[in-house]
């Protein structure tokens, strides 16, 4: 975050320390989170730079899925849910987004107004949390994920009072940030109940989607093709301190292949299909949520592809979603 910025949104700033909430408050907590702070990843991982190289061509999505199961949405979220339901993960396991004690000190000059400022900024996305859970969102971990990341940090000052609605918001370069509801139904879909430890999102946008996934995956990759967006990725998760995200510049197409196989794949993008490449670097048993549009462009779909095995994958096709476009190469 520049000090310009800082300046402008103090709150964001303050209301990075969080209040543990009631089930969190526990003194060995805050030395917790310091030490994930203070290790090596910490450090230099933020945000994790390595570029690709990103021209190449495009993989074809062509063959090799099977079994390509269009049953309607409501089954499989359906059962998403109810092992959603099953299972919390350890808390201990999640990074916690705690603020480092020097830009703490450098929102200081007001600290009742901040403080003030931080509560109400924390009630705001608290009601967002009750809409999102009142309209099927279950998964405790989604829910404590979209309550904790800042929202309002990874969007234009401007319409930084819209940044807990429930719209997707213009972030530049004809991209936008996408809507809360569909980034939680999302994960949770993606995650359903399981523990993950590697996650891949194509199209890191504005990296708000990324800082959720961080919540609840111990490694998020993110792919970003628009060369100022990924810049942009990068000032906006710095504040944050993040040690488990890594950003890379590239295709999303074409996945991430060194660091495969994932638990789940994200993409925050609608393509004709979904590249071949990522549905091979998908583990035995992870899945991938991707909007995939119609031929006509008229309509897409978010859909489910769960791989089944070696060469085996079911898909699921669920609602009806609004995406920009999946675009192959890098500017
Ligand atoms: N994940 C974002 C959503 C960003 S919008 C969020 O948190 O809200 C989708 C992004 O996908 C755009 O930034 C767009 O540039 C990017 N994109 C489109 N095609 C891509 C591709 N082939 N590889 C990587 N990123 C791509």
């Amino acid at each position: 975050m520049t000090g310009e910025r800082a300046k402008r949104f103090p709150l964001g700033l303050e209301d990075l320390v969080r209040e543990p909430r009631r089930s969190e408050a526990r003194s060995g907590d805050a030395r917790a989170a310091k030490a994930t702070l203070a290790d090596g990843r910490a450090a230099s991982g933020t945000a994790g730079t390595s570029a690709m190289a990103g021209a190449a061509g495009a993989a074809k999505g062509s063959g090799g899925r099977s079994n390509g199961s269009s049953g309607g949405g409501s089954g499989a979220s359906a059962g998403a849910r109810a092992v959603a339901n099953g299972k919390r993960n350890d808390p201990a396991r999640q990074p916690a987004l705690r603020l480092p004690a020097t830009l703490e000190r450098a929102g200081a000059p007001n600290v009742a107004l901040n403080r003030a400022h931080a509560l109400t900024s924390e009630r705001v996305r608290e009601r967002m949390v009750e809409r999102l859970r009142a309209n099927g969102v279950s998964d405790p971990r989604v829910l404590n994920a979209m309550a904790t990341v800042p929202r309002h940090m990874f969007i234009d000052p401007g319409l930084a009072t819209q940044a807990y609605e429930d719209a997707a918001l213009p972030i530049g370069h004809h991209q936008t940030i996408s809507k809360p509801s569909v980034v939680a139904r999302m994960i949770e879909l993606a995650a359903a109940g399981r523990e993950l430890n590697s996650v891949l999102e194509i199209g890191t946008g504005c990296g708000y989607q990324a800082a959720v996934l961080s919540q609840l995956a111990r490694d998020v990759y993110s792919i970003e093709r628009v060369r100022p967006l990924y810049e942009r990725a990068k000032t906006n998760l710095r504040p944050l301190r993040i040690p488990n995200i890594r950003l890379h510049y590239g295709d999303g197409r074409i996945g991430l292949p060194a660091a495969a196989p994932f638990d789940a794949i994200v993409i925050a993008a609608a393509g004709l299909d979904v590249p071949q490449a990522l549905l091979e670097q998908l583990a035995i048993g992870a899945r991938l949520v991707a909007p995939v549009g119609t031929q006509d462009g008229q309509t897409q779909v978010l859909t489910l592809v769960e791989r089944t095995g070696p060469a085996q994958w079911r898909e699921s096709r669920l609602d009806r979603v609004f995406f920009v476009p999946l675009k192959s190469g890098v500017i």
